[in-house]
């Protein structure tokens, strides 16, 4: 029987980056696609090999009940108004989700499978049908410090984010570049002068970043020239929920039984789609840093060392290095002056890719397999 595997919200952000790996990999074989939309339906689905289809109402359960495999990366108000109705019309389905709306589901399980396969087979074994990706900077430190987790050596984690724009959305992306030019262009021909006092040039700068008419709608504050260190609703104890989330998600991923602290700042900063994480480690025992670095190095196939000097730092630990790639870099590793327990670490990471699509790309493989086996 041939499954017929369903996707919403294939032609936003991380739906196209999905299908793009999808295709990269060759993962268009031995199922029928069936492509959904919100907004276009009669219209011309992407032809991924099988030639173009129609476009099927996203909203037509009949329609989604006939998939056996649904992949959405539409949002949280779509999975919101259909995955419910769904079940309840008798749907047994495996449902996978991009969106966070049901991440803390009982029944769900955050997918990152090159840390927790274990937690992923558990649940296929007992007919989990529930599989949905997890926030992107929590996926990506785990990428990134996987090994001591896995070696169950970590004490509690605080992570300081350097977030980029993708992680709010296309627009956001397109408003952080409109503030640049226009940020860039305000001290004009004092820029090509080498003579021009940077001072006057400075205070063009700060002058255009406060500017009424630089454009603010989607973030809700500049952020080229500066920074937000606030991302998401406010929630308890003085956090946001994207704060919030490093912890629950963490240790859902994890399936810990004790939970393991994971607090910090999450701060947006004018990069485009890689999120930065400056570590502070608090390990349960003291280790020889050489030992860290390969229990780090070891634990997966993207994760990588960057040797803590200049020059590699900057050749290998930026966003400017890793945007596009799946390369999860960790470097600028040291003992820190609290106590020889205390590592520090910055990694990086796309959160398209590891932040987004990767996890629901192989995921969605994953469940194939267990299907067809
Ligand atoms: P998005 O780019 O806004 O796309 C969502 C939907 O918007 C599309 O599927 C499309 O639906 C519709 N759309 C309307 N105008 C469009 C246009 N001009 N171009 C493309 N699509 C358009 O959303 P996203 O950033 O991919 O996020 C999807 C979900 O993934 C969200 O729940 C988000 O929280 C989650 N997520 C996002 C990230 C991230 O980095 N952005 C990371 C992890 C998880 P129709 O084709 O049906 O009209």
């Amino acid at each position: 029987m041939t499954l017929k595997v369903g996707f919403v919200g294939w032609r936003g952000m991380v739906g196209s980056v999905l299908l793009e790996r999808m295709r990269e990999e060759g993962d268009f074989k031995g199922f029928e696609p069936v492509f959904f939309t919100t907004s276009q339906v009669g219209g011309t689905g992407p032809d991924v090999g099988c030639g173009p289809t129609p476009l099927l109402d996203a909203a037509d359960l009949r329609q989604l009940a006939k998939m056996d495999i649904i992949v959405t990366c539409q949002g949280g108000d779509y999975t919101s108004a259909v995955y419910g109705n769904l079940r309840k019309a008798g749907w047994k389905g495996y449902w996978l989700d991009a969106a966070s709306t049901l991440r803390m589901a009982d029944d769900a399980v955050i997918v990152l499978d090159p840390v927790n396969r274990a937690v992923i087979n558990r649940s296929l074994t007992a007919h989990g049908r529930l599989f949905v990706g997890g926030n992107c900077t929590v996926s990506l430190m785990l990428m990134a410090v996987h090994g001591l987790f896995e070696a169950g050596l970590v004490e509690w984690v605080s992570t300081m984010t350097y977030q980029s724009a993708s992680g709010a959305g296309a627009k956001n992306m397109r408003e952080l570049l409109l503030q640049m030019r226009q940020v860039a262009a305000a001290p004009g021909a004092l820029l090509d002068d080498p003579a021009a006092a940077i001072l006057d040039i400075d205070r063009q700068v700060a002058a255009s970043v406060r500017d009424p008419s630089l454009p603010t709608q989607h973030f809700g504050a500049p952020l080229a020239a500066s920074l937000i260190p606030w991302i998401d609703k406010a929630v308890a104890d003085g956090q946001t929920r994207e704060e919030w989330k490093g912890h629950v998600e963490c240790n859902k991923i994890l399936g810990t039984a004790e939970p393991i602290p994971v607090d910090g700042v999450c701060v947006r900063v004018g990069a485009m789609r890689c999120h930065s994480q400056g570590l502070t480690l608090k390990l349960k025992k003291d280790l020889q840093l050489e030992h860290v670095e390969s229990l780090l190095a070891g634990a997966n196939d993207w994760v990588r060392v960057v040797p803590n000097d200049k020059a590699t730092t900057l050749r290998d630990l930026t966003p400017a290095a890793v945007s596009g790639t799946l390369t999860v870099p960790i470097g600028r590793l040291h003992k820190m002056k609290m106590g020889p327990e205390y590592i520090a670490a910055f990694t990086v990471g796309d959160q398209l890719l590891w932040g987004a699509a990767e996890p629901i790309r192989r995921m969605l493989n994953i469940i194939r397999e267990h299907l067809n086996r």
